[in-house]
């Protein structure tokens, strides 16, 4: 069966261990099927960017021997695809523009959504009286969306519930990031995405998206997250330190044993990574949303 992987990264700066956890694991899985390997580097969040960061994650993937096939396709140059899918989308009436300010939105909502942000309580559904259009939000419906994670089992969501209605075109007119994945993976015939836990919460959204635009579903196979001493995600505000492309051997003996792998001893990279494809089994990852990495340094 025809496999397609992809590795997606925020070009925000360097990769760090967690980051490379999730790049090593999707390689390795799509190695494995004997399958595709992609590289779409998400810039759409232009202020965000760190100048010289594309060219740093390129390099080290290339130094630790994780290689992609075809062109490196980039966020920032695919809005014709975004705007496209808003039109489809639009002519379903199953979006609508939305008038709140941030602070609106906070006062207003009934709660938190997993990932922090209150939940849009759905405002401006039927009339946006007499505000100003800021963001474009998909009408979402009490239907649960269930899938089944390849790692973390089964999932379900109430997206109206438990997120409400999202924004798919921001307020600063910048893609937003569920409905940008959603077309590119389409697009890009991607049928596994194996990323981090951090996006578990997202992939209702992004299945309910699917179905509006015709597209079909992936698999989803999410890793845990990594996290330091203090049970913060790895990210360059929590100190996390860049991979250390010059020594590929141990950095990747590192993932491989986050990941619950463990290769024999004194192998260099790239028999490493012979070694980890010819031994991947993803049932051995932790069934866990995080986890705490070994010290880096
Ligand atoms: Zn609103």
């Amino acid at each position: 069966m025809r496999y397609v992987g992809r590795f997606a990264p925020s070009p925000t700066g360097p990769l760090h261990f967690g980051s490379l956890v999730a790049a090593l694991a999707s390689w390795l899985d799509a190695r494995a099927a004997g399958g595709t390997w992609l590289l779409r580097i998400e810039d759409l969040d232009k202020p965000r960017e760190q100048p010289g960061a594309v060219d740093e994650i390129l390099h080290t993937l290339d130094a630790l021997g994780l290689d992609w096939d075809g062109p490196v396709v980039f966020q920032s140059r695919r809005g014709e695809l975004y705007r496209a899918a808003l039109e489809q989308l639009a002519a379903q009436h199953a979006t609508y523009w939305c008038g709140c300010s941030r602070r609106e939105v906070a006062d207003s909502s009934l709660g938190l959504a997993a990932d922090g942000a209150p939940i849009y309580p759905g405002t401006c559904r039927n009339a946006l009286s007499g505000k100003t259009p800021r963001a474009l939000r998909l009408r979402t419906t009490p239907q649960p969306i269930g899938f089944v994670d390849r790692v973390q089992g089964p999932q379900v969501q109430s997206i109206e519930a438990e997120v409400g209605d999202f924004v798919l075109l921001r307020a600063d007119g910048v893609y937003a990031y569920q409905l940008a994945v959603v077309v590119d993976d389409a697009v890009q015939g991607v049928t596994d995405v194996v990323r981090g836990a951090d996006l578990l919460d997202s992939t209702a959204r992004q299945i309910y998206l699917q179905g509006l635009l015709g597209y079909a579903t992936p698999r989803y196979l999410h890793v845990p997250v990594a996290v330091n001493a203090a049970g913060e995600k790895l990210s360059k505000q929590t100190g996390a330190l860049p991979i250390d492309a010059a020594q590929p051997a141990p950095t990747l003996a590192r993932a491989l044993a986050f990941l619950n792998h463990a290769p024999p001893a004194g192998l260099g990279a790239r028999e490493l990574l012979d070694w980890a494809r010819g031994n991947w089994r993803p049932e051995r990852i932790a069934r866990q949303r995080s986890l705490a990495a070994a010290r880096l340094a």
